[in-house]
């Protein structure tokens, strides 16, 4: 069990980042290892919790020679947008220099060798982005934890490890899984995979592969409880794939949620500014046409609200934070029976 800090030169004289950086060794070369990041977006920190409640399950483990696999674990990714607090606020998606998403434009390398993810150059939002892909690239399990506004756990996987990563599903008892393939604006999990993917299949080796962002429920999800549940999900993951030996868990059972690819999801927005009252939370089922949403726009007029209705019947995976919206934000996202009539290329979110 080594920690160590990794530096990372900032964009002016005198600034200079740090990431701390924990590694278990294996004790078996041919074991699958891991690499695991939380809070790459600086201000969603479930995953960063989770990983505070892992570590003494791992540093026992290590103890007992039960640790076969490499793990490379980083407990808070993003030490460039954990600076960006603004009038007492975080701003964690986007470098503030560059408006782009700390989890978008990362390099795609041609094989998974981490020393293409180099040399480093640009801003250090880029850097930062060499440099974490540089950290995992050439891991078999790929873990990513973010968190949403408000939601149910649910997982982002490549549909090229579908259904084969079910088993990581159900360990990590997640209520959802959304697959997706192609182009996701290069984000981490899509930056993972890609070199794999470059490779003849044999050599590849994808049925060994895990690759998956976690979305940890919502923002505010910051618990005793669930840092010791999404710890234990992560743990049984981790002994399911092989990193880990302990004979005190069992295999995982089939996965019983909900699977959809990412063209079922409707990203439902607000036709009016104003303040929201919801109707449904995440992990409410809905029917077509049924009421999600009214937004009040002029409070007092009798035509003074506008209701939101479900473009189809689905389950409700996620719903913004916030109770104040402008027109055409986002409002929720509706996991849909159906393709959704808006479905667009890429990531579902800028
Ligand atoms: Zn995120």
């Amino acid at each position: 069990m080594q920690w160590t800090t990794e530096t990372l030169a900032g964009d002016t004289e005198g600034v200079t980042y740090s990431l701390p950086v924990l590694r278990f060794a294996g004790t078996d070369g041919s074991a699958p290892t891991a690499y695991i990041q939380a809070a790459l977006h600086a201000g969603e920190l479930p995953g960063t919790v989770a990983i505070d409640a892992l570590v003494p399950k791992l540093a026992r483990a290590h103890a007992e020679g039960r640790i076969r696999g490499a793990l490379t674990i980083v407990p808070g990714a993003n030490p460039v947008g954990r600076l960006q607090y603004h009038f007492g606020e975080l701003q964690g998606r986007f470098h503030l220099g560059t408006r782009t998403n700390f989890n978008r434009d990362f390099p795609l390398l041609a094989k998974p060798d981490p020393s293409l993810a180099g040399p480093e150059a640009g801003t250090a939002d880029q850097r930062l982005k060499q440099r974490l892909l540089s950290l995992s690239v050439g891991h078999d399990i790929v873990l990513d934890l973010h968190c949403d506004d408000e939601g149910v756990a649910y997982l982002y996987v490549p549909a090229e490890l579908w259904p084969a990563m079910q088993d990581c599903a159900a360990a990590m008892g997640v209520a959802a899984v959304v697959t997706w393939s192609g182009s996701s604006g290069a984000s981490f999990d899509e930056a993972s995979l890609h070199p794999w993917l470059r490779l003849p299949a044999e050599e590849a080796g994808l049925d060994r592969k895990v690759v998956t962002t976690v979305e940890l429920r919502g923002l505010r999800d910051v618990t005793p409880a669930y840092a010791q549940s999404d710890a234990a999900g992560l743990y049984r993951l981790l002994v399911a794939r092989g990193v880990i030996e302990d004979r005190n868990e069992a295999a995982p059972a089939p996965f019983a949620g909900l699977v959809a690819p990412i063209d079922h999801v409707d990203v439902v927005t607000s036709p009016r500014a104003g303040a929201i009252l919801f109707d449904v939370e995440p992990g409410d089922r809905v029917a077509k046409g049924q009421r999600v949403a009214t937004i009040v726009h002029n409070a007092g007029r009798a035509d003074g609200s506008i209701e939101v209705l479900a473009p189809q019947s689905g389950y409700v995976l996620t719903r913004v934070s916030r109770r104040s919206l402008y027109a055409g934000d986002d409002l929720l996202k509706l996991v849909g029976d159906a393709p959704s009539a808006n479905a667009r290329e890429g990531a579902l979110e800028d």
